[in-house]
Order: C-alpha cells, then structure tokens, then sequence
C-alpha cells in the first residue's frame, strides 16, 4: 500500500495492510483475483485489493437476502435513525474521505468533499423519508368495502408500499461515492438490503465507505449484509444482475453497459434505474450575461476534468455574441494549470486512468481528421506543464473546438466523449438551437443561457429540452440531491435521489379488504349461482 492511501486510510480508521479486503457481507474477506488501484494523479500503485471470487459473491448475496428478511421488519422510522447515525459518522470524516475520492479518482479536493457532502445530503432526505413514505387510501368502488366512523369514510382499498427486497447497485468510476449513497439511503428507509459493486478502479472509496456504514451498523445490531460490498470487474456486476433474488438493479454507467444490463434484468422481469451516458450542450442567446455563463460554462467543460455525466460537451452560441464568448474562454482556458488534486488551489486533476487519456487523444485525433479548429488544448500535458512528482498521471489539456460541420447527425455531435473536450456551434436562432439540442440519443441534461422570458417558456414548454435536467441560466452539471435526478432517451429514464424516486424502491401492493357479509364483484359483474 502506498504512504499516501495508508495515510489517509488511518485517519479514516481503516486498518490498512499489504493486500486489502474487497468484500463484505458481515465480515470482511476477498478470495477472487488481487487487483491494483492506481492513482491517477502519479501512476504509482495505492493498494492492492482482494477483490470477490465467485463463491463469494454468492454467499454475499444469500446473506444480503438474510439480512432484508431481518431488516424489513425494522421500522422504517428506526431505520431512519439508523440513516440519521450514517448521516453522523460520514460528516465527521468528510475531509478524510473527500481526499480520498481525490486521490484514488483524481477529482479536485472541492469536489471530493463535496461528493461526501451529497452523501450526507441524501442521509439526511432519507431521515425525513423514513416517517413519510406514505402510501394512499383509494375509494372502492364495491359496497361495505369501506367504512364509516363517525363523519369520517375510511375506504379500505388502498395501496401500500414495502420493502422489496435485495438491491443491487453498480456504479461507475466518476463519482466513487455520491452515487451508492443516492441508492444506500432510499434503499435503506425503504427497508431493503444493498449490494453494491463499485468501479473496478475506485475499490478503496467503497471499501472506507463500506467501513464506515458497517460500524454504525454493528452499532445497532443490524447485520452487516444490510450494506453489502463485491469488488470486481465487469463479470462480478454480471452475477448480480442475472440474479433473480435482486428485484432492483441501479446501475450507473456507460450506455454500452446499461444496454447489456437493461435486456438482461428485463429478460428475467426485474427492475432497473439506469442512469447512463450524458451528451449535454449549453446554449447561449445574445441577451445572455457572459459574466455568469462564461465561468460556468468552463466549469462544466473541465469540472472533474470533463468525466461528469452531466459534463458540458456540447456548446451552441449564438451568432451575434459568438466570436466574443469564444474569446472570452479562451482566454480562460489558456489560464488552466493541471495539478495534485489533493493540493487545495488546483482546479484541474488528471483524467481517470491510462484508459481515459486514449478517450481523449483518439477525439482529438478525429477533430484534427475533420478540419476543426482547435482553439485551446489539443493534447497531452508535456512534463516541463505539470510537477515533477506528478509525471506518471493522466494530465490531458482541456479542449475546445469549432468543427466545421454543425449537423448534429454526424457522429462527433451524437457521442459522449468521456474527457475535458467542447465542441462548438453558431446558431441563428433558439429554434434551431434547441433541435441540435435534442437530436442526439442521449438526454441528460442541458442549459439555456438568456433572460428573455420567452425563451424561458419554449426552453421548459412541450418543444424545447427534452432532456431530465433542464437548467436556465445554471450549468449542466451540479445536481442538488432534492431532485430527481436522471435522464431521458438513452440516458435510461431512472430518477435517483430526490423527487419520487424512493418509490423505486419499494413494492407497491394494491389492497383491498371487504367489511360487508356479502362479497360483491367489481364492474357489477354477476356471477350468481
Ligand atoms: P462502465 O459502464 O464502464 O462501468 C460501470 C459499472 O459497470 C462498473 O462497475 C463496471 O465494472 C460494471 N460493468 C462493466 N461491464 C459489466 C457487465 N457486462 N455487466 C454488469 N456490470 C458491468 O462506466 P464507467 O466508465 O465506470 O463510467 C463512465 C460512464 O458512466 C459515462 O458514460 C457516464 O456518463 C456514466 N455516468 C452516468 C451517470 C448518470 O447519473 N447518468 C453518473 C455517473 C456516470
């Protein structure tokens, strides 16, 4: 293990050792392959983890479905407690775990933190949660199938959710931590236990976070499987969504992936949230206050060094303020330096992995092929660009360019590339804007950037954006946990976090009990004999 993961694991009280354990089902083990975990900034090794053989994540999931037929006679305001103590024990280290994510991921410090801070956001919406997850009384339509007290008609059709079962949840590299704590705290207030299979490259995230919700669940007697924990790669997040004792897969990822997800749980009849790919464009009318959407814009580029699903890609200016706006980034995106993530002033990290950088380098490539002009990056950081220190990390120069082709059927426009790279377009009026902005497969998020109410209203109405998130005058990326969050088309329709999404993750039963000696048909129907 390296100095600097041992580190920050024992200030977050995580034992460290040579080779760690990847799995936990109540206790923690790791039979199947070791895997390394690098990190992105240095490229040096930050552990070694024992990831789960198969026999292994068979046993998880037997006790994973042990553990809800235990815990879904919890209360749901005692698991809210439960959630409450998470909640707690989360926040005293969230400087800890923040600089984790930034040094297994390679997202910058603010951003670590502020992915725990979600966590304990959507701890604290699943508290309240836990004593308002109402079903509904529903009048029957059949005589003595309610009753009346008083002046009060109680009606005994109703429909009534429950627990449902085991969840699994598999989720990617980009965000280590938010994401499992999005499914953790609906599927926990809702009764249910969790598997979770995290990104084969940010296991360590998993491992503390897993850590840390394992104590306060020992705390309370609860068993551990409740919050179950596979590491592995891509055959390990197969075994759970073939499973038909998982009723629910969430999962977060590519739309190569969710694709192969999505008709495998649908072939055996379970559930899915699928939260896939993002391909989201910024459209600037000529009204727009440049001193907002400028900084914005950049940080929804190059945040996370372009690796959010909600990452801007697409960027529509429209004519009249076209060339100034141009300039205007530029020049912010000549003043970007790469740096340590962990070190607090730096606003670009390295991309994810070895594998990222021929992401990016193979989209240059292609705008180089197609004539573009390249107006800022275009490449890989030389060694005289970053410390030293930081030689062996993932570095790439965000990108910003103006191909010549504004045709949003041509395969630069329809793709999301996982880097810091922004293609741009000049467009004459909303109209058009908001056709490229739709023509593509995916449909996360987008923003319109105007103050012009008229806009407004064709940007939110039933002809404009048609995607999940729709932002006027905010970027794309940045979600509050309080909405739903998700995407249309082949962003997979899930919703997580807030909203409705909680009713994901319960089974609704539709009950109606008749009070009355006679047992009357619904739709009158006779069947007298
Ligand atoms: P990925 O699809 O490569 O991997 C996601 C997860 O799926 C990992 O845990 C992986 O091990 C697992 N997996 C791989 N093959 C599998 C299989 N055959 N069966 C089951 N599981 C399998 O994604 P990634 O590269 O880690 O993440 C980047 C992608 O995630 C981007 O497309 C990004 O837009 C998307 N993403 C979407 C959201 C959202 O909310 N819409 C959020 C974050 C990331």
């Amino acid at each position: 293990i390296s100095t600097r993961a041992a580190n920050i694991l024992s200030a977050l009280d995580i034992p460290t050792s040579s080779e760690v354990n990847g799995v936990f089902d109540g206790e923690w083990k790791g039979a199947g392959d070791v895997v390394e975990t690098i990190c992105p900034t240095t490229g040096e090794v930050l552990a070694h983890v024992k990831t789960a053989s198969p026999e292994e994540l068979h046993v998880a999931i037997g006790k994973a479905r042990d553990a809800y037929a235990f815990f879904r006679h919890v209360p749901a305001p005692q698991r809210g407690e439960i959630l409450r103590q998470i909640r707690e024990a989360l926040a005293s280290k969230r400087s800890e775990l923040g600089a984790l994510i930034s040094l297994e991921m390679g997202k910058i410090r603010t951003e670590g933190v502020g992915e725990v801070q979600e966590f304990v956001d959507i701890c604290d919406y699943g508290v309240g949660l836990s004593r308002m997850m109402n079903g509904r009384v529903i009048a029957s339509e059949r005589p003595g199938h309610s009753i009346l007290e008083g002046n009060l008609l109680i009606h005994m059709a109703s429909l009534v959710p429950n627990p449902l079962g085991v969840v699994g949840v598999l989720s990617a590299f980009n965000f280590p931590v938010a994401v499992y704590g999005w499914n953790l705290a609906l599927s926990l207030a809702a009764g249910n236990a969790t598997i979770w299979k995290p990104s084969p490259t940010t296991p360590l995230c998993a491992i503390a976070v897993t850590t840390i919700i394992s104590r306060v669940l020992e705390k309370n007697g609860i068993p551990g499987a409740v919050a179950g924990l596979v590491t592995g790669d891509s055959d390990a997040g197969a075994a759970i969504v073939e499973n038909r004792d998982i009723p629910l897969i969430s999962f977060t990822g590519s739309e190569r992936v969710g694709r192969i997800v999505g008709k495998t749980v649908q072939s055996r009849f379970g559930k899915t949230i699928l939260e896939l790919g993002g391909n989201n464009a910024a459209i600037v009318m000529p009204d727009a206050d440049l001193k907002m959407a400028v900084p914005s814009i950049f940080f929804g580029a190059i945040g996370t060094a372009g690796q959010r699903c909600t990452s801007t890609r697409r960027l529509y200016l429209h004519r009249q303020i076209a060339d100034e706006f141009l300039e205007r980034l530029q020049k912010v995106y000549s003043k970007i330096k790469p740096g340590d993530p962990l070190e607090e002033k730096t606003l670009l990290g390295p991309v994810h992995t070895a594998a990222s950088v021929g992401i990016f380098e193979k989209a240059v490539q292609h705008l180089r092929d197609i004539d573009a002009s390249i107006l800022a990056g275009g490449a890989r950081y030389t060694a005289s660009d970053i410390s030293k220190n930081l030689h062996g990390g993932f570095f790439v120069q965000p990108t910003l360019a103006v191909p010549k082709s504004s045709d949003p059927a041509d395969a630069l426009w329809q793709t999301e590339t996982f880097a810091p790279v922004l293609n741009c377009a000049v467009f004459d009026e909303l109209e058009e804007a908001i056709e490229w902005n739709n023509a593509v497969p995916q449909g996360l998020s987008s923003s319109l950037w105007t103050r012009d109410m008229r806009g407004v209203g064709k940007w939110l109405g039933p002809s404009g954006s048609d995607t999940g998130i729709v932002n006027v005058n905010v970027g794309t990326s940045g979600a509050e946990i309080g909405a739903a969050f998700g995407g249309n088309k082949s962003t997979g329709w899930g919703r997580e976090s807030g909203g409705d999404a909680w009713k994901q993750y319960v089974r609704w039963s539709a009950c109606t009990v008749n009070f009355s000696d006679a047992a009357p048909l619904a739709q009158g129907v006779d069947f007298s004999l």
